[in-house]
Order: structure tokens, then C-alpha cells, then sequence
């Protein structure tokens, strides 16, 4: 069996003590193991600080970002066996292994060309001059400078490849080297990136843990930033990680979502507006297998219409073959590990104690291709509820599967935005309406509880790519649950590995520092 390596300090390491398993979800075949220690973490943070910082302070924005030009083209030349590892190691089908492969190489290439546009240069200004003397001689200018420090890159399982490469891609272009850690149980496409990645950086500009953080974040210090994407309860222990708190450390967290879509009432479901909504519902239940940060899990709809939209989710997903993706004709997979598989069935019975069932009951399922008994499989289970402002089982828990709950309201705007509100805080949520008024009504409540909002309507039908991908242009992250943080959105995803120093002095000298 294969044994996955780190690379770290300039070479691949194995570790050592305990191992860890990985497996194919759909089959519970053994894939890989790991060590789960026995690495100089202390060598690691030193080569990335010293070497990497040197390396990649020395490019220019131009330069950086044609390094991202080359990431890219290296995804794309390993295309077919990174999709191989992602249906073998996450469960997934081709269409969701390309979604995540292809996303990480989108990402990298859209930095790549920011990287171009923002040209031959180290600083950026951060807005205009402003005057701050008597005469426009004494001047103050805001720029951001890159931080010497390491982004440490922790990622969520469900994501392997797209996660490491967005991180990645903002990080290297504003000249951070990076230590990344994917999630241990789907860490083959991750790891296979870095095969391919780490001949193509700069010496110490990218290093990659694979196995359990074990005493990572013990190393971190001033100037450096941490990048998180997972659980809640992961993200609380980082907040208050002793690391963390003693330096500032930088922390950006990307965690749970309970993420709404609404119909108007005036879209009927004949219509391309509401053909649109449902397409986007049964899509992000089922794409990987609802393990996504922005499917959608909560959904709101006219009371009238509520049985018109249950039977046409039925209808579609009755269509839907689970089984294992490495078979022909299979348009679901397993859920990624054993726990996911247990965390799902638990959320599903709190959440059938509290609404009606509408499809797929528990989520018990009969996979094809599979031996009865195995694999992570839970079919698309949709609920219902009459009061799902009060429902606690809806609008507290995320259950990270092919799970959403339809509820009723009276079409009220007022009512869909405190809906979206009552997530405490969502990376995206959706509203779908060609009624203009209905919409700015909607956006100016449910704005401050979401990162993105997603307004489906007739003219935009035919190029949406849904609410749930994230697109590197626009902003990925979102308040409170969300967990606070921001990512991505163009160069706006550099901030966080950027300082904002302000200049003050002559503004002659200002202006020269800055077109260096
Ligand atoms: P998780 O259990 O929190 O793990 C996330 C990452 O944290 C993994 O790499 C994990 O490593 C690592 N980790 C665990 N304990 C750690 C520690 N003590 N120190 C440092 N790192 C540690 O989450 P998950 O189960 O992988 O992902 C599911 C969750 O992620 C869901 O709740 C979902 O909402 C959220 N998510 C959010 C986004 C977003 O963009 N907002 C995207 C995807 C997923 P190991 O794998 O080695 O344990």
C-alpha cells in the first residue's frame, strides 16, 4: 500500500510512529497510509521563513503570478489521474472530481493574470494620497507590503484539490510561502498537487503536511497567517490556540453554513426563473453528495407552492443513481468517511423529529455496485416544514449531506431576509425573482448575514453556474457561523497575506515608493 509522504524542508519525508488509513469511500478498500507524526515541524517553519520568504520576495506581482500560470498548466497535463484519485479517495463522481480539479485550476489561473495586471512590482497602494498638513506637500498613503511570515494553509476534506489551490494561489501571489495541510482522509489529490507543484516554486515556497497537524500550530509566530477551512468546533480551538492568541496571528476561518434559497412568489416553476431554482437545489443536494460549504440546506418557498415544488424535487431526484462513482451511470457517491456518514444520519433524525418527510425518509439507501452493508451511502432526503422560522433542527444544525428541508412562507421579503438571518450568519444564500422590488426589499435585510447573495432571475438563467460555486472573482466566506472570514473575491483574497502600512511624508517621495 502506498505510504504518503510530507515534503517539507526540500524533500519528501515519511514521518514516523502510529499510521492512519486511507480509504475508498465507496468500498472501504485501503488506498494509502499514513505516519500520524514524527516531522521537524521547527526545520519546516525555518525553510519556509528564511528560504521560501527570500525566494518569492525577490518576484515582482508579474512574476508570482506566472507561477500560478504554471500550476495551472500542470493540473490540467495530470487532469485525468487527479480525477482518478478524487472518484477513488473522495467518493467522488468524474462530474464532482472535475469540479473540484478544474476549480483549483480556475482559481489559479485567474490569480495568475491578476498576478500579470498588477505588473512588475513589490507594493500596492491601498487608495489615493490624502492630504494631512496645511499644504498637499505633506501627504499620507496607505499601501500593503507582504508579510514576512508563513500562511499556513489548513484545508477541509470535502475540497482536496480546489482548496489547496485557492489558498495557494492568493498566498504565493502576495509573496507568502505556504505550509499546506489537507484533511487526512481524502489527502490523495492534495498530495499529488504538490508532486506536481513542488518542481515548478521556488525552493521553500510551498511545503505540504500530510497527516494530523499534531504540534503545527505551536510553531507559528508574528507575521504569520493561518488559513482555516472546517468545523466549527475546529475553528474555537484555533481562536483560543495559545500560538495564536500570544502572536496575533492572523486567523481566517471558513466553517459551517446553513445556507438558504428562496422563491418568490412571483416566479411560477414552469418558468426559466423557477426551472433555474430547482435545478439549483437538486444540484447542490446531490453534488458531492451535499458535502459542499455552499449547497444549500435550507429552502423557502410560497406556501401554495410547496407541493408543486416537492413533486418536482421528487421527480428529479428519483432520477439520480447512488452508488459507487467509479461505475457507469452513477450520479451520487458516498459521503467522504465513516463519521460524515454518522454525523449525517444523526442530523437526519433531528431534523425528522421537528418536519415532514417528503423524500428519501432516512436516507437508507441501495447502492449500485456495492456489496450490501458497505461504503458511506445516504440517499438525497428532502423535509418539510409549516414554521420553519422556529424550527431549531433546521436553522441550528448544518448536516453536511444530501439533505434540505423545504418550508413555508407567505412570500413576504421582509420574512425570506430574516429567514437567511436566522442562519446566523452563511457563506451564500440565494432568492429567485424577476420582481425587482421584491428583490431590493430582500437584499437590504439579508445582505449583512451573508458573504454572497445570489439572485436567480430569467435574463441570467442560461450562464449561471449556481450559488454554490465560488467563483475566484467574488468574495468566499461569510459572518458568524461562516465563521467570520474572507477569501477569494480578486484581489481582495491578497489582503490577508498583505500588511497595510501607512505612509506619511513628503508627497513627492510617497508617489516614488510607489511607482518603483
Ligand atoms: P474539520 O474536522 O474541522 O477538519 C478540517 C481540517 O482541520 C482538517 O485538515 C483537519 O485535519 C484539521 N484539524 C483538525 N484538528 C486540528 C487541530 N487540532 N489543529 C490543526 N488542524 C486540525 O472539518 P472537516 O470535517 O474536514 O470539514 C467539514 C466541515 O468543513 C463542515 O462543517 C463544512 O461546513 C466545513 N467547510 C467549510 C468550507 C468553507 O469554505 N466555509 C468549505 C468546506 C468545508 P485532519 O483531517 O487531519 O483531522
Amino acid at each position: 500500500m502506498q505510504l504518503l509522504t510530507s515534503y517539507l524542508s526540500g524533500s519528501w519525508s515519511a514521518g514516523s510512529g502510529s499510521k492512519v488509513t486511507l480509504v475508498n469511500p465507496a468500498t472501504e478498500v485501503s488506498l494509502a497510509e499514513v505516519h500520524a507524526g514524527g516531522h521537524d515541524l521547527t526545520g519546516a517553519f525555518s525553510y519556509a521563513r528564511t528560504t521560501g520568504g527570500k525566494e518569492l520576495g525577490q518576484l515582482t506581482f508579474a512574476q508570482r503570478g506566472a507561477l500560478l500560470a504554471g500550476l495551472a498548466k500542470a493540473i490540467h497535463g495530470a487532469r485525468e489521474e487527479l480525477i482518478a484519485l478524487a472518484i477513488a479517495n473522495g467518493g467522488n463522481t468524474r462530474g464532482d472530481a472535475k469540479f473540484d480539479i478544474d476549480g483549483g485550476a480556475m482559481a489559479l489561473s485567474h490569480y495568475a493574470e491578476l498576478g500579470a495586471k498588477l505588473g512588475e512590482t513589490h507594493l500596492l497602494p491601498d487608495g489615493e494620497p490624502i492630504q494631512v498638513g496645511r499644504t498637499a506637500r505633506m501627504s499620507g498613503q496607505h499601501m500593503w507590503v507582504r508579510r514576512r511570515g508563513v500562511a499556513v494553509h489548513i484545508n477541509a476534506f470535502n475540497f482536496p484539490g480546489w482548496g489547496l489551490c485557492e489558498k495557494l494561489a492568493c498566498a504565493l501571489l502576495a509573496g507568502m510561502p505556504v505550509i499546506a495541510k489537507p484533511a487526512t482522509a481524502t489527502a490523495l489529490v492534495a498530495h499529488r498537487m504538490v508532486e506536481l507543484f513542488a518542481p515548478l516554486l521556488p525552493a521553500g515556497a510551498l511545503q505540504v503536511l500530510v497527516g494530523p497537524a499534531g504540534w503545527l500550530l505551536d510553531h507559528l509566530g508574528p507575521g504569520d497567517v493561518v488559513a482555516f477551512t472546517g468545523g466549527s468546533a475546529t475553528a474555537r480551538m484555533l481562536r483560543t490556540h495559545p500560538a495564536i492568541v500570544a502572536h496575533s496571528v492572523r486567523l481566517n476561518v471558513e466553517a459551517d453554513s446553513l445556507n438558504a434559497a428562496i422563491l418568490a412568489p412571483d416566479v411560477e416553476l414552469t418558468s426559466e426563473t423557477g426551472a433555474l431554482f430547482i435545478a439549483d437545489v437538486v444540484r447542490d443536494m446531490t453534488q458531492k453528495a451535499g458535502q459542499k460549504c455552499t449547497a444549500i440546506r435550507r429552502v423557502l418557498v410560497p406556501a401554495a407552492r410547496l407541493a408543486e415544488v416537492a413533486d418536482a424535487m421528487r421527480e428529479r431526484l428519483t432520477r439520480i443513481t447512488v452508488g459507487d462513482p467509479a461505475q457507469e451511470g452513477v450520479g451520487m457517491g458516498p459521503l467522504a468517511t465513516a463519521q460524515q456518514r454518522d454525523d449525517v444520519r444523526a442530523g437526519i433524525a433531528r431534523l425528522a423529529a421537528a418536519t415532514d418527510a417528503i423524500h428519501g425518509e432516512t436516507g437508507e439507501i441501495y447502492p449500485l455496485g456495492v456489496p450490501a452493508g458497505q461504503g458511506y451511502f445516504i440517499g438525497p432526503v428532502v423535509r418539510a416544514t409549516q414554521s420553519p422560522m422556529t424550527c431549531a433542527p433546521l436553522n441550528e444544525h448544518e448536516i453536511f449531506g444530501p439533505v434540505t428541508t423545504l418550508g413555508a412562507y407567505t412570500g413576504e421579503p421582509g420574512f425570506a431576509a430574516e429567514f437567511v438571518a436566522k442562519g446566523d450568519g452563511c457563506l451564500v444564500s440565494s432568492a429567485y425573482s424577476d420582481d425587482r422590488d421584491w428583490v431590493g426589499k430582500f437584499v437590504t435585510t439579508a445582505a449583512p448575514w451573508a458573504g454572497r447573495l445570489y439572485l436567480g432571475s430569467l435574463k441570467m438563467a442560461a450562464q449561471s453556474p449556481g450559488p454554490g460555486t465560488a467563483l475566484p472573482s467574488l468574495l468566499h466566506g461569510g459572518p458568524g457561523r461562516a465563521g467570520g472570514g474572507e477569501e477569494l473575491g480578486g484581489e481582495r483574497g491578497l489582503h490577508l497575506y498583505l500588511q497595510r502600512c501607512a505612509l506619511e511624508g513628503d508627497a513627492s517621495i510617497l508617489k516614488s515608493l510607489l511607482t518603483e
